[in-house]
């Protein structure tokens, strides 16, 4: 007998009624977006919670990256880590600038500041690193490099959202020049579709919100390169009946954490890469594959088979996407292209069932016996 499918995550889904409350309120209002109440409610909202910066709520993270990279003057090649979600290289090459690989930390798996040094030249105006599962980049060191070159520093922060306190510190250059955040249904803090910026340069972010209204700072007077970036009240409305869900969320999701820290424990060649501190958005484990006796993709398979869609976070290298794998250096990477082997994320979502955990931490052990 074939068991249910289990999936990598399941969306916070808030009640009917509530839902079905502010959809009355958008349908009786007769505005479902440009900027309705709904949309400034939850900017407000999400603006206090992450309490640093300015904040600029967006209808996707793609989009905003995009808006953002639009707006900071950028020319000729921007240095960016292979090991993300394609849309961080895709957004560079969409505005017409080289996206060029530097290699990731074999620690954290973020953007090595090492190598994005020795791969910045005099066309280097950006360089972008991602938050890996939530895991920050080394943001002083890179800090420091926008210090001496003078490129512009941006992080893809889809990860980021999640935990009990603020999780951006106020420390100088954290954010960058600008952070992305995504609020899409797969991420813990969701609006379906969604996405933010967060800046501390107060002229940057007026800008942003110039950019997310098709350039328009006044009714009839746009300018400049921009898009439709705006946040329906539709989206807006489930988000802020998923907002007060987050909490408790994040409390079942670091009960589930640690108990598959223990059942996971006694593994050699096992090592869990995220999940325990972080944000909480996943659940990563690494497998060295001479060291535990299979391959990553031996345990993916096999938890497949059971019914487990494990998902390979981040799979493929950005650099081996086809059109990509001409960009310079996208055949230099050896240490993502070892982790890329090795990274599996495993279901973790608050209403997952104990026992299925159990059944995952067999099926893994499994493999590790054979
Ligand atoms: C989800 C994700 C994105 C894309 O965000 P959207 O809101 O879906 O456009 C970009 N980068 C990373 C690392 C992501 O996980």
């Amino acid at each position: 007998m074939r068991q249910p499918q289990i999936f990598v995550t399941q969306p916070l889904a808030p009640e009917a009624s509530k839902v079905g409350a502010r959809m009355q309120g958008i349908l009786s209002r007769h505005q479902f977006t440009n900027f309705g109440p709904l949309h400034n409610e939850l900017e407000s909202e999400l603006a206090a919670r992450i309490a640093v910066g300015h904040f600029s709520l967006w209808n996707n993270g793609t989009n905003a990256l995009m808006g953002a990279l639009s707006q900071l003057d950028l020319s000729g090649q921007v240095i960016v880590t292979p090991f993300t979600f394609p849309a961080t290289v895709q957004t560079i090459a969409m505005l017409g600038l080289e996206p060029v690989f530097a290699d990731i930390d074999p620690e954290t798996l973020t953007l090595s500041p090492e190598s994005a040094r020795d791969r910045t030249s005099a066309k280097t105006s950006a360089v972008i690193g991602t938050h890996i599962y939530g895991t920050q980049c080394d943001t002083d060191a890179l800090w420091q490099l926008r210090d001496e070159t003078g490129m512009r520093v941006i992080y893809d922060g889809a990860h980021s959202l999640g935990q009990e306190q603020p999780y951006f510190n106020t420390r100088e250059g954290v954010l960058g020049d600008v952070t992305m955040l995504s609020f899409h249904a797969t991420k813990l803090l969701h609006t379906v579709e969604g996405g933010g910026l967060l800046t501390y340069d107060s002229e940057l972010h007026r800008r942003f919100v110039r950019a997310r209204n098709f350039g328009f700072e006044a009714e009839d007077a746009p300018s400049g390169l921009a898009l439709n970036g705006k946040l329906s009240e539709v989206h807006a409305a489930i988000g802020l009946e998923v907002l007060p869900l987050v909490e408790h969320e994040i409390e079942c999701r670091s009960s589930l954490a640690r108990e598959y820290s223990n059942l996971l424990s006694e593994m050699p060649g096992l090592k869990i890469q995220s999940g325990l501190g972080a944000s909480k958005q996943y659940f990563v484990v690494r497998i060295k594959e001479t060291e535990f006796g299979a391959s990553r993709d031996d345990v993916w398979s096999d938890l497949r088979a059971h019914g487990y869609m494990a998902r390979r976070y981040f799979y493929p290298l950005c650099s081996d996407i086809p059109g990509f794998t001409e960009f310079p250096f996208a055949s230099d990477l050896p240490v993502a292209r070892a982790a890329v082997q090795e990274c599996l994320a495993l279901p973790f979502y608050g209403r997952l069932d104990r026992s299925h955990l159990q059944s995952v931490a067999e099926i893994i052990a499994a493999r590790h016996r054979t």
